[in-house]
């Protein structure tokens, strides 16, 4: 088996075997750049190694063999004492994981290959003790578990010694004395010396590396991004080139468009005479990219023309890693690059004008996912509010919370139910749970490419980096910026668009994109590339999609909302959210009535205004659909609680008081009481035991849309059962509602639908036979999901989903995206036996998945007909159920 490969077997479409960073490299040095000669051991050498806790038989002779060829490509050997070959051992899964993984420099270094490194860089005895120390420090870190703190104290006190900040100042005998510092705290914690045998290094590192995979943090990104537990890294051990070797050297990072904006240009930032890490780290402050012209114009053009062959080979933004050594530029990584939602659009508009991409290309390289997050809404600033501070933009959004100095605070309160804003110096990878649990971060360090903007864009999270007024105490829990102090608890607001911070709470107003979507902001008109770019694409996700989109609705005001959102119809009208709030009295007369005339009376209040309910509804939809819902609440909603009702009478009786018509009530509550009222008298079963309610509803759905129809408007009403398990249910049901819509209708051209919800397993299993007597499906998948697996829609989330989600049960809550296993499965046997039964059945959704852009793939793979979701979703599944089709 094979299981290394040298970059010059590989190429960019192994990102399976050789991670992202391994197919890139090879892709690179396909393409005659220049990369120094490495290999990549596979990401199946290290599931083997995980599975198995040791190496595969044949992965240390293979290692031998490229290291043997890289050697001779080098003309040195890996830690030759006169002059040392050195590596880096570098992660790389299939998904980038920024930060989250192992790296170590200058393996290959010891006691004699440092003097060899010393002469090797023309009796530059500072640069190889300062390789030595860090890969004693990498090393110690990574491989064997010594805390690294200490070995920055270390680093720290050698600094103070000296009198300076800077590690720059520190000299050859100063970096010689921080190495013996580093082996005393290597031996310390690990009871051995640092190892001198430069082949154990690199096994070492290369086995840590694989067991960084299973890191906490790594472990946490991946549940975080949705990247699957099993896929393992890669590993590439490459040449070392070394961009601490003097002025003349360094290292640095760029895009080849704004990751944040789209816009074209030169983005990056770099840093002289420092080595690998430095510049995402945030250790010392970067100059932008621009400046390298003056420092090394040879390089820097050389560079601008590989970040344009990159862009033109790969179609689209890269990221790249450079090292510069000695005026020889090297390219350490490129990959596609991550982008902010709002960049992802613009650069797919760009693209496609380029003439690089079509528009179905466009359509694939944003997703709904990024569209929900530029429909967040934005600040309002009223006046001209001086902002605290500025940074810079690294995440769109307009986040508002209360300040934190570290992620155990930011998890604390974020439990609380507070929004916070977490504030470092810099982030690192522990701090990634604080990231998750904060509303916004802020960081006074780093850059567009330090960790905390990396990190938060990929989780679409709001966060200004670099704002460096700021002065950040971490310890005393404040942070001081123009002589004023904002302390831990305090409300900061943050635009994570233009980088500005302000003290208090700012209120916010909807995006450009939400503008542009209701029709208040025109595309062409408004010049902005993101509205314009949003347009287009849109328009062709419209062109290409098969599913139509509806909306859930059961207002007028939501119904023309969700219609100027593109909402081509109603797919569910849920006509138990009409009867809260006044009219819930009226329900419980109509429930609780012990004799016909009372159940008369409460109906017959019902009815105008039901109707008047429907006639907004069906105005608003004018010509579209609008599917309505048959009453179904779990009955505890719309009766008096027992507890309370039990409590008032006692209370009542104790006094002596007249509670009659209380005590009738309690009664009657007491014999309606369920234990699982989700499983209990609700949907169709109601309606068969409530005589008239459903013929109400009935009447008042046909009354408006024929009262619609003479005002010259078209009501397309679809009726829908729900909860519905057996055929004859709905059977009953249909045949007491023919008798009123042929009453109703009469010569006045409506047409009605009858339909049912499949949202009891039993009906999905017995589809064939229920679709006989049903014009429509409308998969109602919480249901479906709460009664497939048995879960508590209500309880169980906060109860035990936690749970289920670290052992990977599900890798998401099934009640947010669909278990096409399962409940999936489900859908697929309705949809086919409904429609053997019944040839062309129209088949919808309109449970929450409705508006999940995973599941909208799903239902446009199993041929429904439309999926109905919530009115801000409904871009979101016009979008997916686009991509669903290219
Ligand atoms: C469903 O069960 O998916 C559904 C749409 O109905 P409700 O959420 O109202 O129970
Ligand atoms: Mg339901």
């Amino acid at each position: 088996h094979k299981w290394v490969y040298d970059f010059t077997e590989g190429n960019r479409e192994l990102k399976d075997l050789l991670g992202g960073k391994g197919a890139n490299l090879a892709e690179m040095t396909n393409l005659g750049l220049p990369v120094p000669p490495g290999f990549t051991i596979t990401t199946e050498a290290c599931q083997a190694y995980l599975a198995s806790g040791t190496a595969p038989a044949e992965l240390a002779e293979q290692i031998t063999a490229h290291l043997t060829s890289l050697e001779r490509a080098m003309g040195k050997r890996l830690g030759d004492p006169s002059d040392p070959l050195l590596v880096s051992v570098r992660s790389g899964a299939k998904f980038s994981m920024p930060g989250m993984m192992e790296t170590v420099l200058n393996v290959g270094l010891n006691d004699a290959s440092v003097t060899g490194l010393a002469a090797q860089a023309g009796g530059n005895e500072r640069f190889a003790w300062d390789s030595y120390r860090r890969l004693i420090q990498m090393f110690g870190k990574t491989v064997c578990e010594v805390p690294g703190e200490e070995f920055e104290h270390a680093l720290d006190g050698a600094k103070r010694a000296k009198g300076t900040t800077n590690d720059l100042d520190l000299d050859a005998a100063d970096l010689r004395a921080l190495v013996d510092t580093y082996k005393t705290i290597f031996r310390k914690h690990t009871g051995r010396d640092f190892p001198q045998t430069p082949r154990e290094q690199l096994d070492l590192a290369i086995f840590a590396v694989f067991g960084s995979w299973n890191a906490e943090r790594a472990v946490l990104y991946r549940r975080q991004e949705r990247i699957p537990a099993d896929l393992g890294t890669a590993v590439n051990v490459v040449a070392m080139v070394f961009g601490n070797l003097g002025p003349d050297s360094g290292t640095g990072v760029a895009f080849t468009r704004d990751p944040a904006s789209g816009a074209q240009g030169i983005y990056g930032d770099y840093l002289a005479n420092a080595q690998g890490e430095d510049v995402v780290a945030g250790i010392r402050s970067t100059v932008p990219l621009q400046e390298l012209e003056k420092l090394d114009p040879r390089s820097y053009g050389e560079l601008l023309g590989i970040m344009a062959r990159l862009e033109e080979h790969y179609l689209d933004l890269c990221d790249i890693e450079f090292t510069i050594e000695r005026g020889k530029l090297w390219m350490l990584q490129t990959r596609v690059g991550k982008r902010t939602a709002a960049a992802a659009f613009v650069i797919a508009g760009q693209l496609v004008d380029e003439g690089l991409i079509d528009l179905d290309e466009a359509l694939h390289r944003v997703n709904g996912a990024q569209l929900a997050q530029l429909m967040f809404p934005r600040f309002r600033l009223e006046h001209d509010v001086a902002p605290l501070a500025a940074g810079i933009g690294a995440s769109p959004g307009a986040a508002v919370g209360k300040v934190v100095f570290s992620a155990e605070r930011a998890v604390e309160l974020a439990g609380e139910g507070e929004s916070v804003i977490l504030v470092r110096r810099e982030t690192s990878p522990d701090d990634l749970p604080g990231m998750i649990a904060a509303q916004g971060i802020l960081t006074s360090r780093g850059g567009k490419t330090s960790h905390a903007a990396v990190v938060a864009r990929g989780m679409g999270k709001t966060c200004v980096c670099g704002a460096d007024a700021l002065d950040v105490n971490v310890r005393s829990r404040q942070f001081t910026v123009d002589g004023q102090t904002v302390r831990e608890g305090e409300v900061v607001s943050i635009d994570g668009t233009t980088g500005r911070i302000y003290r208090g709470e700012v209120p916010v107003s909807p995006s450009e994109v939400v503008r542009y979507f209701e029709g208040s902001l025109d595309a062409t008109e408004s010049g902005d590339p993101l509205v314009q770019a949003v347009h287009r694409i849109m328009a062709h996700a419209d062109e290409r999609r098969r599913l139509r989109v509806r909306t859930n609705a059961d207002t007028g005001e939501d119904a023309a909302r969700a219609r100027r959102f593109g909402a081509e119809g109603i797919g569910l009208c849920r006509t138990e959210h009409m009867f809260l709030g006044d009219r819930r009295e009226l329900v419980e007369r109509l429930i609780l009535a012990r004799t016909d005339a009372d159940r008369q009376e409460a109906l017959a209040a019902l009815l105008p205004l039901q109707r008047n309910d429907f006639v907004e509804i069906f105005r608003e939809m004018d010509g579209q659909p609008v599917t309505v819902r048959l009453i179904d609440p779990p009955l505890h909603e719309f009766l008096p609680p027992l507890e309370e009702l039990a409590v008032n009478v006692a209370v009542a009786q104790e006094r002596g008081q007249d509670a009659a018509k209380e005590e009738a009530l309690l009664t009657a509550v007491r014999r309606m009481h369920e234990q699982n009222p989700m499983l209990g008298l609700r949907g169709v079963r109601l309606g068969l035991v409530i005589p008239g309610l459903f013929a109400m509803q009935v009447r008042a759905i046909v009354e408006a849309a024929v009262a619609c129809a003479r005002d010259g408007q078209v009501a397309r009403p679809e009726i829908m059962v729900p909860l519905v398990g057996a055929v004859q249910e709905l059977e009953t049901v249909r045949t007491e509602a023919e008798k009123i819509i042929a009453e109703v209708v009469g010569d006045s051209g409506v047409e009605v639908l009858v339909g049912t919800m499949i949202e009891v397993p039993r009906a999905a299993l017995t589809a064939g036979q229920i679709a006989e007597a049903a014009e429509f499906f409308s998969f109602g998948t919480n249901d479906l999901t709460q009664m497939g697996w048995g879960f508590s829609r209500d309880d169980v989330e906060g109860a035990f989903f936690w749970r289920y989600l670290e052992l990977g049960i599900f890798g998401i809550s099934p009640f947010e995206s669909i278990d096409r296993d399962g409940v999936g499965r489900l859908v697929r046997i309705a949809t086919e036996e409904g429609r053997a039964a019944r040839p062309g059945l129209k088949i919808g959704v309109c449970g929450e998945h409705g508006g999940d852009p995973e599941s909208v793939h799903f239902f446009h793979e199993v041929g429904l007909d439309y999926v109905s979701c919530s009115p801000f979703r409904v871009p979101v599944a016009r979008l997916e159920a686009g991509r669903a089709a290219i």
